[in-house]
């Protein structure tokens, strides 16, 4: 009998079962390996054991209730649920929060050192909404449900392709000529039970919702196209993976093409700690192909096995909750959000909350835009009710009246304006600080550079860093420019980024701010190893920042002499200013950096030229424009950093 088999027969966990295993002697089992007879009868034994022992075992004591108000500091809470704050303090470190025993904290995270110190938590507010239900809450009754799965991998491997091909795959389980409906999600329903697919492919939505605090997917699918390997991206997808914590199967996709060699990308991903199954590690490789649907069966198969083992279940005897996925405004319809199911039943009719906005479920779609009365736990959902639209990775919750609603969306804003102060991040300039006080062992990096052999180098570098305060984790690194989907990561995971000889995309400039994500961006490798240096020793001098003041698109070149060139260009961000720095950008890398020493606007010398106007420019010692040149203009900005105790 295998493994797998074993544990649905006797409802126990895989995972359960292999220690049993180990335990006993029998070592180097996987879930699909199988068991002789006499091994097999070797665990019944201990299963009957155990049976034994649970009868006699007491009953789990009831969790202690204690009342809060919703932004308490963390001193308040220590003396709440009495608790050293050090305590405290070190489990929100491991959560990758860092705060300190005045700050105020969000519900959130309050509720998250409730459950870690098994308390819990009743909210002033709930409380005074809901005085009398909390007494005759039932015991609560929990479901198996499906996973929730995300694909992920390099552009062009075939996320798209696979994801397609199991959605229609499925569409023979229904009428002919029945269409799926785009939903942000979909399900697929197998005879050994479901599956949920999220539909947009890639890490960036994925991290995304994790710097929302929201946990929505079980399992990773890497896809990495077996003709060409393992790429950038494939790292950068897994490394967003694994610093979630989900599991990772990996489909080798487009085994159809000839001359291909999966055991390469096994080889590469294991460098990465993808160990595959038969080499003794545990991740699971499927062979599949988008195209053809080779694998594809198989590959959903792996997805219910590992989805077994993590034993997901959900309470379904309580109020409706879940996470928005999607939502948009319909002209027709209104504002339309798309939900994952987690807990409890959804049901038309149901007042709710969803972020900052509230609503009625006044009508639900399945994903085949069949309407639906009642929505189980890892459903995806449309929801049609909703006042206004809500971003991903926002928290859906069923609540009692449309008053109730109303006064708790109303409450968030509120809130939001008032005192709470969002989670700081860490930056460089802080480090010293929060390494004193005892806050902060580990630092978080994303790292980007300009070509491969520099992340080595670099590596290689900070590596060599004579300290032992704190332990560097270089949580990703690769080439380019520095995007949106590091700025997310290093949000999710309170880290900084680190560009070598990279330019920084505006886009992600942008969320760094909101975000509070600290990006610092290096001309000289040993400058890295420096100024970590000093920012660990509190020593880190005055900065000087470039700020960007605009971009200007080359669109004609005019060689006037071999040693004068001038770029006719269109400023298409910002403004540009004479003799400042500036760096000129192609296809994405610096490839040089100087000073913009001319400007002039119809023959016309001039000072500054402002965003959508033309102008002429000259750089000193540069003369190799070309068309599609970005030149970017930078104004260097001291930052002054006060002084700290030693
Ligand atoms: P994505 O960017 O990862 O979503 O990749 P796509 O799904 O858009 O696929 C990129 C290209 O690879 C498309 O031209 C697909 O037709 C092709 N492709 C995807 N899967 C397979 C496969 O299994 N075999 C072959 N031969 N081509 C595939």
């Amino acid at each position: 009998m295998r493994i797998y088999e074993l544990s649905k027969q006797y409802n126990k966990p895989i995972k359960e079962i292999l220690e049993i295993l180990e335990k006993i002697g029998i070592k180097g089992k996987k879930s699909l390996s199988s068991l002789k007879d006499e091994e097999l009868k070797k665990v019944e034994e201990v299963f009957k054991k155990e049976e034994l022992k649970k009868v006699e075992e007491k009953p789990v004591e009831e969790k202690k209730k204690i009342i809060f108000k919703g932004n308490e500091t963390v001193k308040e809470i220590a003396e709440k649920i009495q608790i050293p704050p050090n305590e405290i303090l070190k489990y929100l470190l491991n959560l990758k929060i860092v705060v300190n025993v005045n700050q105020k904290l969000e519900k959130s995270v309050i509720e998250k050192i409730c459950e870690k110190f098994n308390i819990l938590p009743v909210f002033e507010e709930e409380k005074i909404i809901l005085p009398e239900k909390k007494k005759e809450e039932p015991e609560p009754i929990f479901v198996k449900r499906a996973p929730v799965v995300t694909i992920m991998g390099h552009v062009d491997h075939g996320k798209t392709t696979i994801l397609d091909k199991i959605r229609k795959s499925r569409i023979a389980e229904k009428e002919v000529g029945q269409i799926t409906q785009k939903i942000g999600a979909y399900k697929v329903n197998l005879p050994e039970g479901s599956i949920v697919f999220l539909d947009t492919p890639g890490h960036e939505a994925f991290t995304a919702m994790r710097a929302m605090g929201a946990k929505v997917t079980d399992i990773v699918v890497l896809v990495v196209a077996a003709d060409e390997g393992v790429k950038p991206q494939t790292i950068e997808a897994l490394n967003h993976a694994k610093s979630a914590n989900v599991p990772i199967i990996v489909a080798i996709n487009k085994i159809d093409k000839p001359n291909i060699n999966p055991e390469i990308i096994k080889q590469q991903l294991s460098e990465h700690g993808l160990i595959p199954e038969e080499w003794g590690g545990d991740t699971v490789y499927v062979k599949v192909s988008g195209l053809t649907g080779e694998g594809i069966n198989e590959l959903l198969e792996m997805i219910l096995l590992v989805g077994e083992m993590l034993e997901l279940k959900a309470q379904i005897n309580c109020k409706g909750e879940g996470t928005v996925i999607e939502s948009s405004l319909d002209r027709f319809r209104g504002p339309v959000i798309s939900v994952i199911v987690e807990k409890g039943k959804l049901k038309v009719g149901d007042p709710f909350i969803a972020g900052t906005t509230w609503g009625k479920i006044r009508a639900m779609f399945d994903d085949w835009g069949n309407r639906l009365e009642e929505a189980d736990p890892s459903t995806p959902v449309e929801i049609l009710g909703a006042h206004d639209i809500v971003v991903p990775g926002s928290k859906f919750k069923v609540v009692d009246s449309d008053k109730e609603a109303k006064e708790f969306a109303e409450r968030i804003e509120e809130e939001r304006k008032k005192t709470v102060i969002p989670v700081k991040r860490l930056s460089l300039k802080d480090l010293y600080e929060e390494i004193k006080k005892g806050e902060v062992k580990e630092l978080n990096i994303i790292l980007k550079t300009d070509f491969y052999n520099s992340i080595d180098a670099i590596k290689n570098v900070i590596s060599k860093i004579p300290q032992n305060e704190i332990k560097i984790n270089i949580l990703h690194a690769g080439t380019g420019p520095i995007s949106e989907s590091d700025v997310l990561l290093a949000s999710a995971s309170n880290g900084i980024i680190l560009g070598f000889k990279v330019p920084v995309d505006p886009k992600a400039k942008e969320i760094a701010k909101k975000e509070n994500v600290e990006i610092r961006t290096y001309e000289i490798i040993y400058d890295i190893g420096d100024e970590l240096v000093k920012a660990i020793e509190g020593m880190l001098e005055p900065e000087i920042k470039e700020e960007l003041q605009g971009q200007a698109l080359v669109k004609k070149v005019f060689k006037l002499s071999k040693n004068l060139v001038v770029a006719g260009c269109l400023v298409v961000d910002g403004k540009v200013i004479k003799n400042s720095k500036v760096k000129i950008v192609r296809n994405g890398k610096i490839i040089f950096e100087g000073v913009l020493s001319s400007l002039k606007r119809f023959k016309e010398s001039v000072n500054e030229v402002s965003y959508n106007n033309e102008c002429g420019i000259g750089i000193d010692n540069f003369y190799d424009f070309q068309e599609g040149d970005i030149i970017q203009c930078y104004a260097l900005v001291e930052v002054p950093r006060k002084l700290k105790g030693v």
